[in-house]
């Protein structure tokens, strides 16, 4: 039987639900293994929940011997730490689904905890959700993040297809939720074409920015936070992983030294993914070796999520060569930080990238035609001052706060059917 962990839970809270994070933590740290924009996403949107009345237990799983039994986020927020399944990988964690469901029910049981809905992250959480709807909440709201189908479709070279069984196990999911929340408008539409889901069941929601955090610092204040010089600065932050395309930014930044910029320099933030058998890192820094820059990328690791204000403040340009994305939180928190960005025109970079606006989309993989547009930033200055205004312009149209906002008008819906539908049969 699971330990009943001290914080009490709030009785008097709006709402209460249960959030389901099987994948990774809102507390870990982010830019390695699987860390990334779902933990942002949890962790942001749950604080904001907290500071409108609506309680959160986020479930995820002991990853380390150091994990506590039970956190607290916000003041409404707890994450719950339940063992199922430690050092497995994504496809392996899948049969240890059914493990962290009995437990976060037996968790739950102990706890005296009633929930209003399941808010379920991706498609390991989506399982749990889907085995304990019938006995933890009347209502159940998914997420998925990314879909298996959409990444499959533009794949980098050697990068590993996502499995069957991810994408049959999406497919349950957009049948079986109450909501599916969509990222972007083209989310919520393979949700419904490729996913057949009931588009009456799926909502866009677009995640947020901290726009007290990732505002602009001044440039030598930056630099000299972070340890650089005074010369052109390009800059990449994200999990190391094929699909993120990391090499197109090494080659580019190889061909603009060769066209007569030999003081360019790439910082490259954030640690492997461990998506596939080999390490990216490593193989970056042979594709940066082979051509001929080596010296001049820098692999700076992960670095924590406030501190990279300095380096979007710092750099001349965010280069972001995806080969999908979802949603591009890495585009909007340099926009949000006056960064010109430079990225594929997959959909979750367009939605928050306006072409020759606030950066450049490319809509190729080619690293000539990125050398190209990183080119026309780093020769005017001017322009790349008028984009970087023009970034942060837009980015204040997003805020975590209008993202749970919208969230919880959407949630209360679906719960209030529920309560009518309950009624509605007392009364029958
Ligand atoms: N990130 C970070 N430190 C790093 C690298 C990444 O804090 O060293 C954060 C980054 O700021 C962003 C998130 O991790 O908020 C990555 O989110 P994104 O949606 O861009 O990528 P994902 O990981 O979801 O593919």
């Amino acid at each position: 039987m699971a330990e009943v962990t001290e914080l009490s839970p709030d009785r008097s809270a709006r709402m209460r639900i249960a959030v389901v994070s099987m994948h990774t933590s809102p507390t870990a740290p982010l830019g390695q293994s699987a860390n990334g924009g779902l933990n942002v996403y949890v962790r942001e949107v749950c604080t904001a929940f907290s500071d409108m009345g609506i309680a959160t237990d986020i479930f995820t799983r002991i990853q380390s011997p150091d994990d506590p039994a039970e956190e607290s986020l916000a003041p409404l927020s707890r994450v719950i730490y339940l063992p199922a399944g430690r050092d497995l990988d994504k496809y392996d964690l899948y049969r240890e689904t059914p493990q962290f469901a009995q437990r976060i029910s037996e968790w739950a049981a102990a706890a005296g905890a009633s929930y209003d809905l399941i808010y379920s992250h991706y498609w390991l959480s989506g399982e749990v959700a889907c085995l304990l709807r019938p006995e933890l909440a009347p209502s159940w709201a998914h997420i998925a993040h990314t879909l298996g189908l959409v990444k499959n479709r533009r794949l980098a070279t050697g990068a590993q297809p996502e499995p069957a069984l991810r994408i049959a196990v999406e497919g349950e999911l957009a049948h079986q939720a109450d909501l599916l929340i969509a990222s972007t408008a083209d989310e919520s539409r393979e949700l419904v074409g490729a996913y057949g889901a009931d588009p009456a069941r799926v909502f866009v929601v677009a995640p947020g920015v901290d726009l007290t955090t990732f505002r602009p610092v001044g440039r030598s204040e930056a630099r000299r936070k972070i340890g650089v010089g005074d010369g052109p600065l390009l800059l990449f932050v994200g999990r190391l992983e094929r699909l993120k395309g990391v090499d197109i930014a090494i080659r580019a930044l190889a061909e603009l030294r060769e066209a007569g910029r030999p003081d360019l320099r790439l910082l490259v933030l954030g640690e492997d993914s461990h998506d596939g058998n080999e390490s990216e890192k490593d193989r970056l820094k042979q594709v940066a070796h082979a051509f001929g820059v080596r010296g001049s990328v820098d692999f700076v690791g992960s670095v924590a999520h406030h501190e990279l204000p300095y380096f979007y403040s710092a750099a001349d340009c965010c280069v972001m060569p995806s080969y999908s994305e979802s949603f591009g939180l890495v585009g909007l928190e340099a926009q949000a930080c006056g960064c010109p960005v430079v990225g594929s025109g997959v959909s979750g970079i367009r939605s928050v990238v306006r072409d020759e606006v606030t950066g450049f989309l490319i809509d190729a993989d080619n690293p000539s035609v990125y050398a190209q547009r990183i080119g026309l930033l780093l020769d005017d200055p001017e322009l790349a001052r008028q984009m970087g205004l023009r970034g942060r312009l837009l980015a204040q149209r997003f805020s975590w706060n209008r993202t749970a906002d919208r969230l919880a008008e959407m949630f209360s819906s679906v719960v209030d059917t529920h309560d009518r539908v309950q009624i509605g049969m007392r009364h029958e």
